[in-house]
């Protein structure tokens, strides 16, 4: 903690007083709840829904018309620009807004609507549906650790160990908080796609529950106390990408770094052969001549810089990744005959932490902290309430 504190020692001290003050007076007690948009790229005019766990109260605009609990339906459906709300034998209306309010901690309910073509989905906690535009709009209100447990479970998969868990709900709260106002025109804070962070149900793994809240809150900060965009990818193949290298902007925490870690991983090593005539091909858009000899277009050392000379034209290693379809930038070449073999590293944009280098760290016993400043360069891992105090006491 102290060492936090020393990076704001430029600060008024009045402003420091006011900080410490709302830290320790609002720490770990507040619940933050945020608002996901459901099935958020789809036009809906109908809901099914079934209370799997626990009561909830129906309301219709303000007004308290019922209450659910476990086992029971809803159905709703745009009717001549209202919607109609089908409970057991009664139907409610209204032009506005819905709303399932929890009435106490375990609820949950199953979701769906004629057009998701899949399965029904089970969310925890509160559900509002506004009518607009002659679509509804469909809002799982939760609290912020449960939303987290979610998506660290659609992204990091079972199985996995708890410290690694830890990390990725640190990475995946951080990306939360700083992109709340995405979504706010559609009344919601983030949507349910890859657009914000994947969100497809709620968690059911015990683990990754316990690894989202024994870090409850905490979030990744820059020296500023800026929280940071936390990149990751599968595997770094033995050495990070510099921001910079694979964008456009150099970012101080998203350096390259030796990871040994990664060369563990399953997705260390690949190769993929091309025909030269369609490497060559290639580069000629780079006002590089096909007539050369073949080894003029060969890349003799896997590098993470930003190009690569062949012929002593740069070219961006992005570039070749994306047209061949390649798992990473990270490779050296040989020939084979007419065809080109190119023998890779990793697999990923390579910014960031490697996900497989995490984890084999956190299998070995090194703690979320450690991991995560690993591959982000001197960042702070910090409650977010420090964040919100630091940020509020110079408005
Ligand atoms: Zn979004």
């Amino acid at each position: 903690m102290l060492k936090e504190f020393t990076i704001i020692s430029k600060m008024q001290r009045s402003n420091l007083f006011i900080i410490l003050f709302l830290i320790f007076t609002c720490s770990n007690t507040i619940a933050q709840n945020i608002r996901v948009g459901l099935f958020s790229k789809q036009i809906v005019t109908d809901i099914q829904i079934s209370i799997q766990n626990g009561k909830y109260l129906l309301k219709t605009d303000n007004l308290i018309v019922d209450t659910l609990k476990s086992g029971e339906n809803l159905s709703l459906r745009l009717i001549n620009q209202q919607f109609h709300c089908h409970l057991n034998d009664t139907i409610y209306s209204t032009d506005s807004i819905f709303s399932l309010i929890s009435l106490n901690t375990n609820t949950s309910f199953f979701i769906n609507h004629s057009n998701s073509g899949s399965k029904a989905r089970c969310y925890e906690e509160d559900l509002i549906i506004l009518y607009s535009n002659e679509r509804l709009t469909i809002i799982n209100k939760i609290d912020l650790e449960k939303y987290v447990s979610a998506v660290v479970e659609a992204e990091a998969g079972y199985n996995k160990p708890i410290e690694y868990y830890k990390s990725q709900a640190i990475i995946c709260r951080t990306y939360a908080v700083s992109h709340l106002n995405r979504h706010i025109a559609e009344g919601f804070d983030l949507c349910d796609k890859v657009h914000c962070q994947v969100y497809p149900y709620k968690s059911m793994t015990p683990e990754i529950r316990d690894a989202a809240f024994s870090t409850e809150n905490l979030i990744l900060v820059d020296s500023s106390y800026n929280p940071i965009l936390a990149t990751y990818h599968s595997n770094s193949g033995g050495q990070t990408a510099s921001s910079e290298n694979v964008w456009i902007s150099p970012v101080s925490y998203l350096k390259s770094i030796v990871d040994s870690a990664s060369i563990n991983g399953k997705n260390y090593l690949w190769q993929k052969k091309i025909s030269l005539v369609e490497w060559k091909q290639f580069f000629n858009k780079y006002g590089i001549s096909q007539e050369l000899s073949s080894d003029k277009y060969l890349i003799s050392e896997a590098t993470r810089n930003k190009t690569v000379l062949i012929n002593n034209t740069p070219v961006p290693l992005s570039k070749i990744r994306s047209f061949f379809n390649l798992r990473s930038a990270f490779f050296h070449t040989t020939l084979d005959g007419e065809n080109i073999i190119i023998h890779g590293k990793g697999y990923g944009h390579g910014v960031g932490l490697s996900q497989e280098g995490a984890m084999f760290m956190a299998i070995n016993g090194t703690t979320y902290d450690k991991i995560l400043k690993f591959y982000y360069k001197d960042v702070h891992i910090v409650k977010l309430q420090t964040v919100n105090a630091i940020q509020n006491s110079f408005k």
